[in-house]
């Protein structure tokens, strides 16, 4: 069988608006050069984000006619709960609108002013309810993370020492959890091994801390773990997903990405006091505990998403067709993060453009301009949306200065892939010309969403 042959059939049709050069400039300027705020219309192949983009199976539709819209004791909310327990191995589950719905209540519950969180690498909706919180994050992540060459099979993993440097620093009762992400996302989608988890869970052990677990793409770390990590290659995906969850405390989950849907989360926990007081919030900031935030059919869709997403032969194909992109865009020579992760591949904006500096906004500026290539777009992943130090006001200066070409789920084919890695491509040979970008408006929160931007010098890659 060709090896990246897609697991599925087409049974519905999207059609797409095929756009000129001369629409994609107007577009982009429109946008204030920020992908975020181009329309959807405009776009030919979405690679934003992998997040409520995917596409659900005729069984999620058919899912859908059968959720119980009743305000409390909802049967799809019984479904719901029934899937996390079987598959995340967790007993109390709390549905939300989406993952920072959950990360939300979890920080409102667990954090109190002057807390440190550590978690290797942030993420941008984690860290700042953390901070809304009063707490403090730090990253606890390996040095590999940060550089992205280097080929290590588990970048995403806990920097032992680091972690127990905090402990011992901030002293453990001021550290309310430990936050640890699978994959990890900023870094690039990489993995964490079993064995660094649970030697996680044993220094958490030891100094009396909570360990949860940001289960946004736990599915692809499990497949990674089946592929490199030692003993782990006859083991289904399914007993790998809940041997890592059997590691921590509790979860939050961002429906969006693994669970097949396109909105939902949920908070999970085996601890009966987290549940009792993420409960009692959950009813001011999402909704009564039988829909949190969601409607039923969406309850019923995210249930049959759950079980799909374990489904060996679905997750192999997914990650397959991410690093197929990944290579293609290799054996052109174009600088991208490896080895390749799970949910996308990560152009290295300063090695694609080593005229700019940092505080030209290279990765934003690049996201720009492929989109005005080939009507691709991608994501920026760098200073923009690292955002500025809440004490000093300066901009935060990450290491990984990124532009992310996220995959969708079942949603695009190999020759789509195709059209991705020759825009990309192209781009890279006129890489010279694209200029840095500048603020012309800057949130004061979440920046990178709504940010406006102008190019720094008239250029032929933002022309017709
Ligand atoms: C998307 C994401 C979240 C937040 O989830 P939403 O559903 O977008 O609110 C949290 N953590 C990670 C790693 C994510 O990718």
């Amino acid at each position: 069988m060709v090896k990246r042959a897609e697991p599925y059939r087409i049974k519905a049709v999207e059609p797409l608006h095929m756009t000129t050069r001369k629409e994609r400039v107007e577009e982009i300027e429109a946008a204030g050069y920020n992908t975020f705020l181009i329309r959807s219309r405009m776009v030919y192949i979405d690679l934003l984000t992998d997040s409520g983009t995917n596409a659900m199976s005729d069984r999620q539709w058919a899912a859908l006619m059968v959720g119980d819209e009743a305000y409390s004791g909802s049967e799809s909310f019984f479904h719901f709960e029934k899937a996390v327990q079987d598959v995340y191995g967790m007993p109390y589950v709390v549905p939300t609108h989406q993952g920072r719905g959950a990360e939300h209540i979890l920080s409102q519950v667990l954090i109190k002013p002057g807390d440190v969180i550590p978690g290797n690498m942030y993420f941008t909706t984690t860290r700042e309810h953390q901070e809304l919180a009063g707490g403090q994050f730090v990253d606890i992540i390996c040095d590999a993370a940060h550089d992205p060459q280097d080929l290590s099979p588990f970048k995403g993993n806990v920097d032992l020492g680091k972690l127990e440097q905090v402990f011992k620093e901030v002293g453990p009762e001021h550290v309310p959890y430990v936050s640890i992400a699978l994959t990890v996302n900023m870094a690039g989608g990489q993995p964490v091994s079993l064995e660094n988890l649970r030697a996680v869970r044993a220094l958490c052990d030891r100094y009396h801390v909570r360990l949860y677990m940001d289960a946004t793409r736990a599915v692809e770390n499990a497949f990674f773990v089946q592929e490199r990590e030692p003993g782990q290659s006859d083991r289904p995906i399914r007993e790998i997903f809940k041997e890592q969850l059997s590691y921590v405390d509790g979860c939050t989950m961002s429906g969006k990405k693994d669970n097949l849907v396109n909105i939902g989360g949920f908070l999970a926990t085996r601890d009966p006091e987290v549940f009792e007081a993420a409960r009692e919030l959950l009813v001011v900031f999402e909704g009564f505990p039988h829909y949190g935030g969601l409607a039923g059919r969406d309850m019923e869709a995210i249930s049959v998403g759950i079980r799909e997403m374990v489904d060996d032969e679905y997750i192999k194909h997914r990650v397959l067709q991410v690093r197929g992109l990944g290579e293609r865009l290799q054996a052109a020579g174009v600088p991208i993060v490896l080895p390749v992760g799970g949910h996308g591949v990560f152009l290295d904006a300063r090695r694609f453009l080593p005229h700019l500096e940092q505080e030209q906004l290279p990765a934003q500026a690049l996201a720009a301009a492929l989109y005005v290539q080939g009507g691709v777009r991608a994501m920026e992943r760098g200073v923009v949306s690292s955002g500025r130090d809440p004490v000093t006001g300066e901009n935060h200066h990450p290491k990984l200065e990124l532009v992310r070409l996220t995959v969708p789920r079942r949603v695009y084919t190999e020759s789509h892939m195709d059209v991705v890695a020759e825009s990309v491509s192209e781009l890279y040979q006129h890489r010279s010309e694209i200029p840095g970008l500048r603020f012309v408006h800057e949130p004061k929160r979440l920046r990178f969403f709504t940010a406006r931007f102008e190019p720094l010098r008239p250029s032929p890659v933002f022309q017709a």
